[in-house]
């Protein structure tokens, strides 16, 4: 009997550490109450739980429990278990901890009767804080200002808040499972998107200024930012932009620039904005190593008519001013409302200083018109300071000094006028103006005359053809050579009209020749490169020479290298096009320049002009006589006719025709002649077919 007593007292103590264990096992409180509200059993998770001890084992612990779960919640599920004997289960939070809370009826074995009452408490204040988070989480995205649009791994959006549909005009189902690309406004190039996604994927985040195009076809600037989501593994999981509508403020801060740079009456820039850009001139000037001018312009007596009619009327002559002048000048020009009536004007690269004369005069021009104000007429007049940097001044200060000075000696000369700063530079500027007048003058009245120099067959010393040569005979200063006037014409864009003349005159002098003496010489024409830079005048060219009868294989072009090397391609195709029609090309002042081999092998020519600097010393510097050999020998590689320049005695003409060389043009043959004495030449001499 004591055997078997002993054999279950173990059995039941080996139940007893069963249930001990399992009871420890479990994650969750678990308490036992009895009937009269007393703990009689817990686990170790319930011992921390409720801060249960050896005092309060077997005590009433309903104060600890209604400490724990408050007391209007307890108390009814309790007594509803004693009633009912009903498992009942309550959630209830209390000062942020949360549990949820299972009570299940302890019953006895042997009568079913509820003994009891079981408690299984879970903590969970982690999940409750969690919850609590996404709520916050969710409201923020539900309230924000800025537009949230979050994307998967492949850049397709699975989310959006309200202030995104409010910025873009799309509702969340119009972009869900597209790529943000709908939104883009096609401003940026590939290059800027390329880097944003290099920056995003190099550092997880990208931020920065955006145009972007709202369903509505509106572009508008954002601020944007982006970040990249990792996984544990590395890899993207989620895209999140953030952007919010920066219309408002990029308007306020252009506001602000405006009202900071601008002159609100006239809107040019102040003298604020002038300074800036004077400094920024000056910087670039010293880099670059280039000239640049700077204009003081002062309205002539502007005073009176603000006195006498009022600020108003003052006010629209200012406008009317200011609109007038700035037809004037270039994107590149900065020209500001300095004060009152004082206006400035920043030209950069100058090529010299003369170039400042035309826009100066134009606007003398321009304010002298009579200016219609109400019933008034008003004649205004300005006086114009000039200042060169670096020449007047290196700095703003000075330069600016020094123009309002010049400006003053301006005013001091009777107004209506300009100056520049120092004497020497404003008798330079002048003197280039008066030569800009006279030739403009020249084409207009056309006091050019063509004179023609004879080309001569070296073999047979025969004529064939000429070469025209611009003359102005000037009323007062007799001859200015060609090298003189013809880069000016070139700088005023009068070279296109010049040459044009020439090739009429020229045309019509050998056409009529060659019918009258029965001969077949050819002519040649000067061309400037600048006169390729507009390609529909080859037609016009090629229709000159067909009408004067010369015909197109009488008829040479003469070119140098020098500034061809800008727009080539354009230069060859019109050269091309000419040659097409059988006019020949001759390459002019060969040896000079950038003459190299190469240039003889991609351009049109027909015929190389050695220079007469080659031919001068030929039968005294060895070193020019072989230099004229190699010429011939390269020539005659590349089947080019060859007319030697400037050929002055026998000896040269002998020496070039020793060594085959085909033509010459020279003193020793003629100077360059008016049209009748060349026809008297032309009579003397008897006639060799023309160049080949
Ligand atoms: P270029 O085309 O090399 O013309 C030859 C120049 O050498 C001419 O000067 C001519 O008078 C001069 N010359 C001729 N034979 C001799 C000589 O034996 N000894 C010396 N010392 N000189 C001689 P010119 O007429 O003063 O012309 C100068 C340059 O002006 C020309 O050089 C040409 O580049 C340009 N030019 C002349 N007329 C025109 C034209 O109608 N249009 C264009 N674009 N340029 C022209
Ligand atoms: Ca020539
Ligand atoms: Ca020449």
């Amino acid at each position: 009997m004591n055997d078997e007593l002993t054999v279950r007292t173990k059995e039941l103590a080996g139940l007893n550490d069963d249930l001990r264990n399992i009871l420890e096992s479990i994650e969750m409180a678990v308490i036992v109450i009895d009937s009269r509200m007393r703990i009689t059993l817990y686990n170790g998770v319930g011992q921390r739980l409720l801060q249960l001890n050896s005092m309060t084992h077997g005590m009433p612990t309903i104060e600890s429990l209604e400490i724990l779960f408050g007391c209007e919640n307890l108390v009814g599920p309790v007594q509803q278990v004693r009633k009912t004997q009903l498992s009942i289960t309550i959630k209830k939070e209390k000062q942020g901890r949360h549990y949820d809370l299972t009570l299940y009826p302890c019953r006895s074995l042997a009568s079913e009767e509820v003994t009891g009452v079981v408690l299984t408490i879970k903590d969970i204040t982690e999940q409750f804080l969690a919850e609590q988070q996404i709520r916050l989480s969710a409201s923020v995205f539900d309230a924000a200002n800025e537009a949230i649009v979050i994307a998967d791994e492949n850049n397709r959006i699975i989310s959006v808040n309200p202030a995104f549909t409010e910025i873009t005009g799309y509702s969340k189902s119009e972009v869900l499972g597209k790529g943000p690309k709908i939104l883009n406004s096609g401003k940026q190039t590939k290059s800027f998107y390329r880097n944003l996604w290099h920056t995003l994927e190099e550092s997880g985040c990208w931020k920065g200024e955006i145009w972007s195009k709202r369903k509505n076809g509106e572009i508008y600037p954002e601020w944007l930012s982006i970040s990249a989501l990792k996984e544990a593994g590395g890899g993207v999981s989620k895209y999140v932009g953030i952007f919010s509508d920066i219309v408002q403020s990029l308007k306020a801060q252009q506001l602000i620039h405006q009202q900071a740079n601008f002159d609100a009456l006239t809107q040019l820039p102040n003298r604020n904005l002038f300074y800036d850009r004077l400094q920024q001139a000056i910087t670039k000037a010293q880099r670059e190593q280039k000239l640049f001018g700077l204009m003081f312009i002062d309205l002539d007596g502007f005073k009176d008519i603000n006195d006498a009619l009022g600020h108003s009327l003052g006010d629209r002559v200012l406008q009317e001013v200011a609109a007038r002048m700035a037809h004037i000048f270039r994107e590149s020009d900065t020209f500001a409302r300095f004060g009152g009536d004082e206006f400035t004007v920043l030209v950069p690269n100058l090529e010299s200083e003369t170039d400042m004369i035309a826009p100066t005069e134009k606007i003398l021009e321009a304010i002298q018109i009579p200016i219609q104000a109400d019933d008034h007429e008003l004649n205004i007049t300005a006086s114009v300071g000039i200042t060169i940097y670096p020449n007047d001044g290196r700095e703003a200060e000075t330069l600016l000094k020094n123009a309002d000075n010049a400006m003053y000696s301006a005013k001091a000369e009777g107004r209506n006028a300009y100056r520049f700063f120092t004497q020497e530079m404003h008798e330079k500027a002048q003197r280039q103006h008066r030569i800009v007048n006279e030739i403009k003058n020249a084409v207009k009245f056309e006091r050019f005359i063509v004179y023609y120099q004879p080309v001569v067959d070296l073999q047979s010393q025969r004529l064939c053809g000429a070469e025209a040569l611009i003359r102005w005979q000037h009323p007062v200063r007799g001859f200015i050579s060609p090298d003189e006037f013809i880069p000016v014409a070139e700088s005023l864009n009068l070279i296109g009209q010049i040459g044009e003349f020439v090739l009429a005159k020229a045309c019509d002098f050998i056409a009529g020749l060659n019918n009258e003496l029965g001969v077949d010489l050819s002519i040649a024409v000067n061309f400037s490169s600048l006169q390729f830079v507009n390609s529909s005048c080859v037609d016009k060219w090629l229709d000159m020479i067909n009408q004067s009868g010369v015909g197109t294989s009488n008829f040479v072009v003469e070119i140098t290298e020098s500034l061809m090397m800008s727009h080539k391609e354009h230069y060859v195709q019109q050269l091309q096009k000419l040659r097409s029609q059988g006019i020949k090309i001759a390459l002019d002042d060969f040896g000079t320049g950038f003459s190299s081999l190469s240039y003889l092998k991609k351009l049109p020519v027909d015929i190389i002009k050695i220079d007469r600097t080659f031919i001068r010393d030929i039968l005294v510097d060895s070193s020019d006589a072989s230099l004229v050999e190699s010429i011939l020998d390269i020539a005659n590689n590349f089947r080019l006719e060859v007319i030697a320049e400037g050929v002055e005695d026998e000896g040269q003409a002998e020496f070039l025709k020793a060594r085959s060389c085909g033509y010459a043009q020279g003193y020793y043959y003629s100077k360059p002649l008016p049209e009748d004495e060349f026809k008297q030449f032309a009579v003397g001499k008897r006639f060799c077919d023309k160049i080949k």
